[in-house]
């Protein structure tokens, strides 16, 4: 096993990690920006070293201050934990030329799975279904007027380097395709530095269903349960739960199959998540692959009682995956809601600040990861997460209930937070009757804003 591991981040990922490297009697090394100086992460460490200024590019994804620390302080691995550095191959090849185990795939396999473009031929040849759409990249406007005609409208742009919800268009008017195209393209060359555009059908009033998958290097590959992840607001997850209510047994143990199939088609290593949209007829499609651990990750730890981010460092360390395929069971439900520092009755704006005073749940099934104490200054830097809470119950309404009075305990003062949205989403009859595909905020933004307004939640 590793002596001493670095974790290259920040926030509430960062101290979950610190958990589990104390867990496994690891000394963890943090780093931070000039901006976290204050951060929960670097007071909980005993090593703790600046790597630069508050902005992300000169801090937490400037590769050589990063090695540098690491090889200084005799570290013998890297958790990259989620965004930043975590999907970026030159980062992982370095690592592994510096003789220091990068917690995650191999340089090739982030490469190769992180032009999304791409992976959907690899996955293709793997049998696993994909969205109809474009065979690899579509180079122009004019290239991807003519497929969409053919595909049949409406479709939806994406960018091969994309991530976070950005560089995707929806096209429902044939018109529009051209611009919205430039568009996308122009968005994802600003945000990835890349302008690789493709394309898929856009898959009306879908779920999003994913997989997690563990594999270590000795050819083992789990599945570890679905997750729904169709709350989301402007394609990005808000709400997540375990196991979907949209799946019947049998269609979970095919996509499981599909999943493992797909991460084995990868070669793939370590934690890693198949992420599918689901039709309303029952058809699944592969849309991408995340090739590290997500945010999400807590709700499969409490359904399967694995702890993934131990898991990750033990097959980093060259150790066999702990459990066969058989020996995972789902037990109960879970539910994760992502309390963020924004103000959604002014369309989301960012709300960093000083947090007066924090007093987080807890109880029976409750489990609150997070960054916040008493005093701490939220930095305008970085994204907008700054708690997660986590429920788990033996059944969806006992979890959905469990939920609802968790947020009822939690209490934020000072930046406004999602988290009055979040219990609205709670009673929502469609919601409680598990009856939502990836539209339903949208659908219900001004019902759910009204009910918060009222300052009344309704009984569903
Ligand atoms: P998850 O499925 O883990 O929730 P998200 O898409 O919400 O994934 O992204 C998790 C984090 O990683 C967010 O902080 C997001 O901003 C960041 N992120 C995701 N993709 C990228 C990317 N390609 N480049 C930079 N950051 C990314
Ligand atoms: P990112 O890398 O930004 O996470 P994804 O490809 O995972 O991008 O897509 C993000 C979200 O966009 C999905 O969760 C889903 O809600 C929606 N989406 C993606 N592809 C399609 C599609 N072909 N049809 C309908 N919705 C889609
Ligand atoms: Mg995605």
């Amino acid at each position: 096993m590793f002596k001493r591991v670095l974790i290259a981040n920040r926030g509430e990922i960062a101290v979950r990690i610190f958990r589990a490297c104390r867990e496994l009697d690891i000394e963890p090394v943090v780093v931070y920006s000039e901006a976290d100086r204050e951060a929960l992460h670097v007071q909980l460490a005993e090593q703790a070293f600046c790597i630069g200024p508050a902005r992300s590019a000169d801090s937490y994804l400037n590769l050589d201050a990063i090695l540098t620390v690491a090889k200084a302080t005799g570290c013998d691995a890297i958790h990259p934990g989620y965004g930043f550095l975590s999907e970026n191959d030159t980062f992982a090849d370095a690592c592994a030329q510096e003789g220091i185990t990068f917690i995650g795939p191999s340089g090739d396999v982030i490469r190769a799975m992180g032009n999304k473009a791409a992976a959907r031929k690899l996955m293709q040849q793997a049998g696993v279904p994909v969205v109809p759409g474009s065979d690899g990249a579509v180079d122009t406007a004019e290239q991807a007027k003519a497929l969409a005609d053919s595909i049949g409208y409406p479709v939806l742009i994406k960018a091969s380097a994309g991530g976070g919800g950005r560089g995707m268009r929806r096209v429902f008017d044939p018109e529009q395709l051209i611009p919205l195209f430039e568009e996308a393209r122009s968005e994802s060359e600003a945000c990835f530095g890349s302008g690789e555009m493709y394309l898929e059908k856009l898959i009306l009033n879908p779920r999003h269903i994913e997989f997690q998958i563990m594999a270590d290097r000795h050819g083992n590959v789990i599945q570890l349960g679905d997750r729904d992840c169709s709350i989301q607001r402007r394609n990005q997850k808000l709400l997540e739960e375990s196991p979907s209510k949209a799946l019947t047994p049998e269609l979970r143990e095919q996509m499981g199959a599909a999943a493992v199939a797909a991460a084995k088609a990868a070669h793939y290593e370590n934690a890693g998540t198949i992420e599918f949209v689901l039709d309303p007829e029952g058809h699944f499609y592969f849309i991408e692959m995340n090739t590290r651990i997500q945010v999400e990750h807590p709700v499969t730890e409490l359904v399967t009682g694995m702890d993934l981010v131990r898991e990750q460092i033990r097959v980093a360390a060259g150790l066999p995956l702990s459990r066969t395929q058989e020996e995972v069971q789902l037990h109960g439900h879970a539910i994760e809601c992502r309390i963020n520092a924004e103000d959604p009755a002014r369309n989301f704006q960012p709300c960093p600040g000083k947090v007066e005073f924090v007093h987080l749940p807890g109880g029976c099934g409750v489990r609150v990861d997070t960054c916040l104490y008493n005093g701490y200054e939220l930095p305008p830097y970085y994204d907008s997460l700054m708690a997660k809470v986590i429920v788990h119950a033996p059944t969806r309404l006992e979890a959905i209930r469990r939920m609802r009075r968790a947020l009822e305990e939690l209490i934020i003062e000072g930046p406004a937070t999602n988290a009055d949205l979040l219990h609205q989403i709670l009673h929502h009859p469609d919601f409680v009757r598990g009856n939502y595909n990836t539209g339903f905020l949208e659908a219900n933004m001004q019902t759910l804003l009204a009910w918060s307004n009222s300052g009344e939640a309704r009984e569903a």
